[in-house]
């Protein structure tokens, strides 16, 4: 059997990070097994859906470099892939667990759950709809044919109930958690089917599952508790069940808890891989998606060995789902900065030239071939692409303040002569290339019978602002003599 999985996203916001996470592990399995990896919109509560919110998922896809083969954009043998277009299958899966006997229609309204609810809280009980009272409630099982027809001809609200059966010891399988048994006289009688005439999630995603020939499914842990509604439903249908697959729980940073937006927003990291609104997202951020890949791949998943750096084909070729762990994975936002520190220095210079072009239009005017050398001098120190630009911001303009601590330690008496000597020297080199300029000062600073550094410290401030960054020479050559000798001139300036 063909491995076919799906990620079924709710499009009601912008895909958290942990949906992404389930995204990469469905693609993973598929590819592993030389399966298809689809994308299904369920889109079936009208109320929740946000508008951009397809666009935003696909996007998210395509930024983390795993492509869906069958989607709404992409269509395959087993469409329409929203489930809005599906109406009329659900409906008529409904009606055939009605007329054979496995479904209901209730008509109980809101005021009478509600006063039913109330009723179990006195008692210190909780309410649940099922084999045990239904028999008493406003449903056809209760009132009989002859009423309920006579409601449904009167266009008399309802919804579809699931008639879960009593008595049955349930033997759930996960293939992460192993055998899960479930008493059936727990479970209560779920909706299918809403009174605005759309399925809800249970019926429409098992309906899906079984048409759309899904294999394994591959979800979060939020949807255990459903497992078995799922079964018993495939049951009904007297359909196999897909394996099924549920995934361990994104943890906060200090490892206790679901990983929330506001952890986000307290440890100030994205929690959705591309910006939405004022949110800013993982690649805003300046995070690459292959480092958020791999960082994403270990959350909850390893081989059990020592290495962490995976390329996409080795994730393809090594992913195992028996090796996903039942426990929660911490989000440790430290890990992906590693991650992104490593990959920055993997990645080609022109690769990161055109990427930091794109973000920085005041860079538009540079070319690739000059960017690319900066970053080369730069990027060793770097963890973002954005850093690249912004903590060496001198190489395309002038710093306007200088570190004070360094002044008062580099600025001597005569430092102001030093400077201006120097630049003299540089101003009439024929040649201004680093090879020239370091020669130029180490002659200049035997002729003073000086130390390097008196010069060096000193005209790196003037170039940087700061004592930091690359060789001066190779900041001198960037800027050229003309930028140079200006920022030299303006510390002397400052400093007399
Ligand atoms: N629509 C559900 C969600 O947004 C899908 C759950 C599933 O994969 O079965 O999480």
């Amino acid at each position: 059997m063909k491995v076919r999985v799906r990620f079924a996203p709710s499009p009601t916001g912008p895909l958290h990070i942990g949906g992404l996470r389930t995204a990469l592990f469905n693609y993973l399995f598929a590819k592993k097994h030389q399966g298809d990896f689809i994308l299904r919109v369920e889109d079936t509560d009208q109320s929740r859906l946000v508008e951009g919110a397809v666009k935003y998922i696909q996007d998210a896809l395509k930024w983390l470099g795993i492509p869906p083969d069958e989607s709404p954009a992409h269509t395959g043998d087993y469409g329409p892939y929203r489930q809005s277009e599906r109406k009329k299958t659900y409906e008529e899966h409904a009606m055939r667990l009605i007329h054979e006997g496995k479904a209901y229609y209730a008509f109980d309204s809101t005021e009478q759950l509600d006063a039913l609810r109330k009723e179990a809280e006195g008692k210190g009980v909780k309410f649940i709809y099922n084999h045990k009272n239904r028999d008493t409630l406003n449903n056809s099982l209760h009132i009989g044919s002859n009423k309920t027809s006579k409601l449904l001809e009167e266009k008399h609200p309802f919804v579809i109930r699931f008639k879960s059966p009593p008595n049955q010891q349930l033997h759930l399988q996960d293939m992460i958690r192993g055998q899960i048994a479930i008493d059936s006289n727990l479970l209560d009688d779920k909706i299918l089917f809403k009174s605005d005439g759309f399925p809800t999630y249970h019926l429409a995603n098992v309906v899906d599952d079984h048409l759309m020939a899904i294999s394994h499914v591959i979800r979060g842990e939020e949807w255990l508790p459903s497992l078995a509604l799922h079964y018993l439903l495939y049951q009904a249908f007297e359909w196999t069940p897909p394996k099924f697959a549920h995934l361990p729980l994104l943890l906060k940073p200090q490892g206790k808890g679901k990983l929330s937006k506001r952890d986000g927003e307290k440890g100030g990291f994205p929690v959705f891989p591309l910006s939405w609104g004022e949110s800013i997202g993982f690649k805003e951020s300046g995070y690459l998606s292959n480092a958020t890949l791999n960082f994403l791949a270990l959350l909850g998943w390893n081989e059990g060995v020592e290495q962490e750096i995976y390329s996409l084909d080795e994730l393809k070729q090594r992913f195992e789902i028996a090796r996903v762990n039942k426990s929660g994975a911490r989000f440790d936002i430290d890990k992906l900065k590693w991650f992104n520190h490593h990959y920055i220095q993997q990645s080609s210079n022109s690769f990161l030239a055109k990427t930091l072009q794109n973000q920085q239009h005041t860079l538009s005017s540079f070319s690739l071939e000059s960017l690319e050398h900066f970053i080369g001098l730069v990027k060793e120190r770097e963890t973002y692409i954005s850093d690249i630009y912004t903590n060496n911001i001198y190489f395309f303009e002038p710093p306007l303040t200088y570190d004070p601590k360094a002044l008062k330690k580099q600025i001597k008496e005569d430092t102001s002569d030093l400077l201006s000597e120097f630049a003299t020297k540089i101003k009439n080199l024929a040649v201004f290339n680093t090879e020239a300029l370091s020669n130029c000062l180490t002659t200049y600073c035997e002729e003073k019978n000086t130390g390097l550094g008196r010069i060096m410290a000193p005209v790196r401030l003037s170039l940087v602002g700061e004592l930091r960054g690359p060789s001066i020479y190779e900041i001198m050559v960037f800027i050229g003599k003309e930028s140079t000798l200006q920022r030299i001139d303006n510390l002397i300036q400052h400093t007399s």
